[in-house]
């Protein structure tokens, strides 16, 4: 597998499962889509293809609600933690602390990024910040955690005083843009200059996920980099599995195989900010802080 990934950090995007415990009204994911879970015995081939990976890639699990999946504790977790790979999750942080104690003790020193979606139609966010503090004091220094808050239209107001509260309690904040199925949500421009003002004049991709455009840049997608979903079907990126483009074979049947190299991005949106965040966009420097895909 020629990754040329030097400067890369090869990263692997697993939607586990469809099945969310949630039903935010702003979800990207349709309910149509937010369905499914793989079987032990699927779980278990996906296991077997991480583990003839060469080197130490990043698994980034979403879903759904990863946490959600019953095997995901009790298969994919101490699976992947007997795997040279690292480990990332982005979650709703719905899971009882009892279980997120477990969950760190499994990956210990593997886990690389634990982003932490606040869905303020679920949680009240001083319950929510109060728990991310006692998870925040389990993980090491070097892991990254972020508390994700998507701009929903009509609350951006008060979105102000709730990064004010993370802030104040030494957690990091990360604002979301709004994105829909065409692209990112026209703010009226009132509430614009609230956005503004949230993720700042010229935010990078560590300092909010704006769902920038590279196109014409050469990006790594699909040889350093791939999504894959409960079903086995990889892809590129993000924008090319939405557009029916860069397909790379099921991982579960043998038929995977990653890109050879970089290509010309001819996407409008880069909805998610791990392919910069991880070096995959020539001039786009990697990050280690954003995270989340969709809201
Ligand atoms: S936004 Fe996240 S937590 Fe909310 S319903 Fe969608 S997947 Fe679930
Ligand atoms: S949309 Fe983003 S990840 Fe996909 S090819 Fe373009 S730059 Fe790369």
């Amino acid at each position: 597998m020629p990754l040329q990934t030097m400067s890369r950090r090869p990263t692997i995007e697993w939607q586990t499962n469809g099945v969310c415990n949630y039903d935010c009204s702003y979800c990207i994911q349709s309910r149509q889509h937010r369905q499914g879970y793989p079987s032990d015995d699927t779980i278990e081939r996906f296991l077997a293809f991480f583990a003839q990976l060469p080197g130490a890639w990043e698994i980034k699990m979403s879903g759904g609600e990863p946490f959600a999946l019953r095997g995901f504790m009790t298969r994919i977790i101490p699976g992947l933690a007997a795997l040279p790979h690292h480990v990332s999750v982005l979650t709703n942080f719905s899971a009882p602390l009892g279980v997120l104690r477990r969950f760190v003790d499994f990956v210990g020193d593997k886990l690389e990024v634990f982003s932490a979606s606040l869905h303020l139609e679920y949680v009240e966010v001083g319950v929510f910040v109060k728990k991310a503090v006692t998870f925040r004091s389990w993980l090491r220094p070097e892991t990254t955690f972020v508390v994700n808050n998507v701009l929903v239209p009509g609350t951006v107001a008060a979105l102000v005083g709730v990064k004010a509260q993370v802030e104040a309690a030494g957690l990091k904040y990360f604002p979301q843009v709004m994105k829909t199925k065409q692209g990112v949500y026209a703010y009226d421009a009132a509430e614009a200059a609230l956005v503004k003002a949230l993720i700042g004049e010229r935010p990078t991709a560590r300092e909010a996920n704006v769902a920038p455009s590279y196109k014409g840049r050469r990006c790594w997608a699909g040889a350093a980099y791939f999504v894959v979903d409960q079903f086995g079907q990889a892809f590129r990126c993000r924008t090319a599995k939405r557009c029916g483009e860069g397909y790379l074979g099921n991982v579960l049947d043998g038929t995977f195989r990653l890109a050879m190299g970089p290509e010309i991005c001819r996407y409008d949106i880069c909805p998610c900010t791990v392919p910069a965040n991880r070096g995959m966009i020539d001039g786009i420097s990697p990050g280690r802080q954003a995270e989340e895909p969709k809201q």
